[in-house]
C-alpha cells in the first residue's frame, strides 16, 4: 500500500505542548467543562485575534448556534446566509426555528456576493442577521458587507471556522462584524479533536453566551432556570489541547501557504487550472488550497485518481440551496456557487506533507494533461 497523504489532518507540536497541558490537567483534577485551561484558551485566542472576548464552547455549530440567539434571532425572523458553505454553517438558523434566505457568492473571493445581499435587503423586511463565510481561509469583501448591515441595523456573525488566523486589511476575520465563529474541529488548521469559540466586543453578550452554554441555571442554591440552556462548553482538557495547538498556529499557516506556493509553482501552467482567489486586502491562513478546472480535465478525474493512489481530495463545499433539506428556502443571486462547486477540487494540504509527498501529488495531477 502506497503511503496515505490526508486532506487536512490533526497535526500536534513536535513539542508535545498539548500533553504538558493535558496533564496538568489531570494533576490538578480540572476534568470538567470549566477550569484553568478554558479560562485561558478564551484569553488567548482573544488576544491572538484582537477580540475583546471569548467563550469556549463544544464546536463551531455550538458557538454559531449561540451566536444566532446573542442577536436575539427568534422563530420566524428571517437570517442571510452564504450558499457556498459547510451546513454548519446554517443548521442552527433552523435550530431557532428562523427562516434561512441564501446568498450567492462571487468569482473574486468565492465568499458572499455583496450586491446579491443588498438585492436581499431589498426583498425582505424582518431581518435579524447575516451569517458570512471566509471560506477555505479567504477573507470576504467586508467592507462593503460591514457596510450594509450597518446600513440597515442587522447583526453580522462571521463564520471563521476555516479563517483562523486570516486578516483582511490587517484585521483577523472574525473580528470585523458583531460575533465571529472559530472552530477546532480535527480537520481545521488546529484542533482540538472537537471545539468551538465565540468572539465578541460586547461583555455582556459574552457572558450571556457563557450562561447559556452551561444549562442557563439562575444564580440560586438549588437548581432554577429561568432560561432555555444548552451543555455546550468546552471542557478543561480539550482546552488544554487548544492552548498547545495556539503555539504552533503560526508555524502551520507558514507550512500551508508553502503547500499553496508549492502547488501554484508545479501546477500554475495546466490548461483551464485555476486557483482559489487571493485579493491583495487578503492575508489568508491558506486553510486548504483550491482549484477550479475549466479544460478537459474534470475535478472527479482528479479526485479519483488520487484516491487510487491513496491521496485524499475532495470536491468544493455543495451549496445550501443546491441541498435537499435546504432547497425549499430562497436563495438571491445566480449561478456562481454552483460553478465552483461543479468544477472545484480541494487538494490535499496536510501540513505533515513533505516535498516528495507534494512532489507526489503533483506529478500525478500532471500526468492528467499529457
Ligand atoms: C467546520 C465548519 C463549521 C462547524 O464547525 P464544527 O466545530 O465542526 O461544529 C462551520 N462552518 C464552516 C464553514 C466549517 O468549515
Amino acid at each position: 500500500m502506497k503511503k496515505k497523504i490526508y486532506l487536512s489532518s490533526p497535526h500536534m507540536s513536535d513539542e508535545g505542548y498539548e500533553q504538558e497541558y493535558i496533564k496538568e490537567a489531570f494533576e490538578t483534577n480540572w476534568i470538567a467543562p470549566l477550569g484553568p485551561h478554558v479560562n485561558e484558551f478564551e484569553k488567548e485566542i482573544a488576544s491572538y485575534v484582537g477580540s475583546k472576548h471569548a467563550a469556549a464552547l463544544s464546536s463551531g455549530t455550538a458557538a454559531i448556534h449561540l451566536a444566532l440567539k446573542a442577536a436575539g434571532v427568534e422563530a420566524g425572523d428571517i437570517v442571510f446566509c452564504q450558499s457556498l458553505t459547510f451546513a454548519g454553517t446554517c443548521n442552527p438558523i433552523i435550530y431557532q426555528n428562523a427562516i434561512p434566505v441564501f446568498i450567492d457568492s462571487d468569482y473574486e473571493t468565492w465568499n458572499m456576493n455583496p450586491d446579491d445581499l443588498e438585492k436581499a435587503f431589498q426583498k425582505y423586511q424582518n431581518v435579524k442577521a447575516v451569517i458570512v463565510v471566509h471560506l477555505y481561509g479567504l477573507a470576504a469583501d467586508m467592507d462593503r458587507i460591514v457596510e450594509l448591515c450597518k446600513k440597515y441595523s442587522v447583526t453580522l456573525i462571521e463564520d471563521a471556522a476555516e479563517s483562523l488566523g486570516t486578516t483582511y486589511k490587517g484585521q483577523h476575520t472574525g473580528t470585523i462584524g458583531d460575533y465571529g465563529v472559530f472552530s477546532f474541529n480535527g480537520n481545521k488548521i488546529i484542533t482540538t479533536s472537537g471545539g468551538g469559540m465565540l468572539v465578541s466586543n460586547n461583555a455582556e453578550r459574552i457572558e450571556k453566551v457563557r450562561f447559556w452554554s452551561t444549562q442557563a441555571r439562575d444564580k440560586a442554591r438549588h437548581y432554577q432556570h429561568s432560561e432555555l440552556g444548552y451543555n455546550y462548553r468546552m471542557s478543561n482538557i480539550v482546552a488544554g489541547i487548544g492552548r498547545g495547538q495556539l503555539k504552533v498556529l503560526d508555524q502551520r499557516i507558514q507550512k500551508k501557504k508553502y503547500i499553496f506556493d508549492f502547488y501554484k509553482r508545479e501546477l500554475g501552467h495546466l490548461d483551464g487550472l485555476h486557483f482559489m482567489p487571493i485579493n491583495d486586502w487578503n492575508e489568508p491562513n491558506y486553510w486548504l488550497t483550491c482549484i477550479t478546472l475549466t479544460g478537459k480535465v474534470k475535478p472527479l478525474d482528479i479526485i479519483l485518481k488520487l484516491d487510487e493512489e491513496n491521496i485524499e481530495s475532495r470536491p468544493i463545499w455543495k451549496p445550501m440551496h443546491l441541498q435537499p433539506y435546504y432547497e425549499k428556502f430562497d436563495f438571491i443571486g445566480s449561478n456562481v456557487s454552483d460553478d465552483i462547486f461543479e468544477n472545484g477540487v480541494c487538494l490535499p494540504s496536510d501540513t505533515k506533507m513533505t516535498d516528495d509527498d507534494l512532489d507526489r501529488v503533483c506529478s500525478i495531477i500532471k500526468g492528467l494533461w499529457k
